[in-house]
């Protein structure tokens, strides 16, 4: 979990987008010692190409921790620097790629992040920094170019993550509709990143699988555990009950929860029990489904 060069600890957040990741982000972001980053794999398209806003509220190019993570880790942000990072990706960070990664690309994509990892840590005056980009694939690349991360995989009842992306949501960067998928669709991508985020183990990242049911219910305990996991204290005064209050976070991208400042109240969310197709659901993502615990007949 540790870069022999710079102490830099990575923790990444991997699971199907509508799991809790944001979630998981902003709380494990309140420890001491812990820089949540975002979704770092947008930053090039969205922050730096698109100066779409930062967690904090000002434009990424405005951002001053940003600025000065780009500053130490590439002498500044360009436009050449986040298309080569895109061009980077589009050749190496695949998902169907997952199984052979061996791309002679790799080590200076992997090696971008990581310059990115060691900046944001030395700008936060942390120990440990969060990538929540979510992509099995992305984490696949950096455990097989060498960066030693350890992933914590957020699984949620896929009836309930298909619920969510069935709903309309607007992005507060730009007011545009996210993507919407249909129940069938959500099955097929759940039962694929989860997959291939328990294949990272044989790659030899460290896994932590997590329940987003357990965080939401119990967030003292669960959290509890899992800083105990990755060696950070365990202080948590900004949980009460089943509430959380959060502070600012420089998050370069993400769902909507990222610009989230003040109490949040954690619940389990069970409208999906009265939606439609959720039987569909039920027998497309067995047996995995079973394997995390999640039970059910189709209805
Ligand atoms: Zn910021």
């Amino acid at each position: 979990m540790t870069h022999p060069s710079t102490g830099t600890r990575v923790v990444f957040l991997g699971g199907l987008g509508r799991s809790g990741t944001t979630l998981l982000e902003r709380l494990l972001g309140e420890l001491p010692g812990v820089a949540p980053l975002g979704e770092v794999v947008h930053l090039w398209a969205r922050g730096v190409l698109a100066g779409e806003p930062c967690g904090c509220g000002e434009p990424f190019p405005a951002c001053p921790f940003w600025r000065e993570v780009g500053d130490r880790a590439f002498g500044g942000w360009s436009e050449t620097l986040a298309t080569r990072a895109l061009a980077l990706r589009h050749r190496v960070d695949r998902t169907r790629r997952v199984l052979r990664i061996g791309h002679p690309d790799l080590a200076e994509y992997v090696r971008t992040y990581r310059r990115v990892y060691d900046a944001a840590a030395v700008a936060a005056g942390a120990r440990v920094v969060i990538d929540s980009s979510k992509h099995a694939s992305l984490a696949h690349c950096l455990a097989a170019g060498g960066a030693a991360i350890h992933v914590i995989h957020v699984v949620r009842d896929p009836r309930a993550v298909a619920h969510s992306w069935r709903r309309t949501v607007r992005r507060p960067e730009d007011g545009r509709p996210m993507t919407r998928w249909s129940p069938a669709r959500t099955a097929l991508h759940w039962t694929a990143q989860n997959l291939a985020l328990d294949l990272l183990a044989r790659r030899g990242a460290q896994v932590t699988r997590l329940r987003y049911e357990d965080l939401v219910t119990d967030p003292r305990a669960t959290l509890t555990s899992l800083a105990q996991e990755l060696g950070l204290p365990a202080e948590l005064p900004f949980v009460t009950g089943s509430t959380a209050r959060l502070t600012m976070a420089h998050t370069a991208s993400g769902n909507p929860m990222r610009f989230t400042v003040g109490p949040l109240g954690l619940a389990l969310d069970d409208s999906w029990r009265s939606g439609s197709r959720r039987g569909l659901v039920t027998a497309l993502t067995w047996p995995l489904r079973s394997r995390y615990g999640y039970r059910g007949a189709p209805a």
